[in-house]
This record gives C-alpha cells, sequence and structure tokens, in this order.
C-alpha cells in the first residue's frame, strides 16, 4: 500500500492520504502538530557508517497546521472508485465481479441526456448492460439494487484506499452522510 498514512488539519478534517515517504517528510520538516494511532508505520531509512539502518515510526494519523475547506474539492470520477462504491456488485443481478468485468452503466442512457456524475452511474456486469441497453432501469425491468450516490470528500478518502485502519475510519466516518459507506 502506498498511501497510508492520514492527514487531517488541526480541527480533525481529513485532508489527504500521504505515502510513508510524505508523511517523513512531513515529521521531518516539523510540519506535524500531533500524530495519532495505534498502528506504527515503519519506514525505513538508509544504513549508517556500522550498516545500521534507519527506521522511522510513523503514527497512521498525522495533523498539520491550518485548516480545509472541501467545499470546493471535486471528488474525482473512475470506474475503480464506482466499483468501490457498489462494492464489485453489479447493480443489477447483485453478482460480484473484479474490476475488469465491471462496466459503467449510465442509469439514464447517455444517448438520452444522461450525464457522467456519480448520481446516474452504477457498475454493471456486461451482461446485465447489454441487457438493459438504451432503457432507464424502469423501461427495462430492471430494478437497481442501490441507489448511486456522490461520495462526499471523507467518503472518497475512504474508498480511495483499500487499508483503512480502524483509527483513520473512525475520523473519515465523520465525514461520511450515506449508510451504505458505514457498512463497507
Ligand atoms: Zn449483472
Amino acid at each position: 500500500m502506498d498511501h497510508c498514512v492520514l492527514k487531517i488539519d488541526k480541527a480533525g478534517q481529513p485532508v489527504d492520504w500521504l505515502s510513508k515517504e510524505q508523511a517523513a517528510t512531513l515529521v521531518c520538516n516539523d510540519k506535524v502538530v500531533w500524530s495519532f494511532g495505534d498502528r506504527l508505520i515503519e519506514l525505513r531509512g538508509g544504513f549508517n557508517r556500522r550498516g545500521e539502518r534507519s527506521i522511522l515510526k510513523l503514527h497512521p494519523i498525522l495533523a498539520v497546521d491550518g485548516r480545509v475547506s472541501h467545499h470546493s474539492y471535486r471528488v474525482p470520477l473512475s470506474n475503480r472508485l464506482l466499483a468501490r462504491r457498489d462494492r464489485y456488485l453489479c447493480m443489477y443481478c447483485g453478482q460480484k465481479f473484479p474490476l475488469s468485468k465491471l462496466t459503467r452503466d449510465h442509469v439514464l442512457p447517455k444517448s438520452r441526456g444522461g450525464r457522467d456524475v456519480y448520481q446516474n452511474l452504477v457498475v454493471a456486469c456486461q451482461c446485465c448492460n447489454t441487457r438493459k441497453g438504451n432503457r432507464t432501469p424502469e423501461e427495462a425491468g430492471m430494478p437497481l439494487l442501490a441507489v448511486p450516490f456522490q461520495p462526499t470528500f471523507c467518503e472518497f478518502l475512504a474508498l480511495a484506499n483499500h487499508h483503512v485502519l480502524a483509527d483513520q475510519m473512525a475520523y473519515l466516518e465523520k465525514g461520511f452522510k450515506h449508510q451504505h459507506m458505514r457498512l463497507n
């Protein structure tokens, strides 16, 4: 896992995921106001003259000075994030698929003005996507298993990382709006 340290602001608002190296840079430059979390993450550094390797132990949550505003931030959209949101389940037949077998389905078809936004997108298996074709779920008689939603910033951070630690999740959950996310 590359991005494993959660950066938060002084008020406890999640800001971003950091790689170990980015986190170490903040620590070494005295940018960390406080740090928190049980499981320490080790970063191995170089060897000294005696052949000993330096190890920096990082907390999984680092607070930095300043405050962030998520209002202006647009959550990126990708098939991977959609699949994570929909738990790798085809939203029509409910079967689980690997990412490579899931397609992006426009609930209201694109040809009929359906937009490329989270609220109009679900993942579907090839078979269901083809069967639904250029129809709405109602027209096709294929009800959606869950209503697609736009993730909040904190939900996006949770979806973007496969290995969120419990301590980190506690911070992200403050920004969750959708019940669905808590079951993940
Ligand atoms: Zn399906």
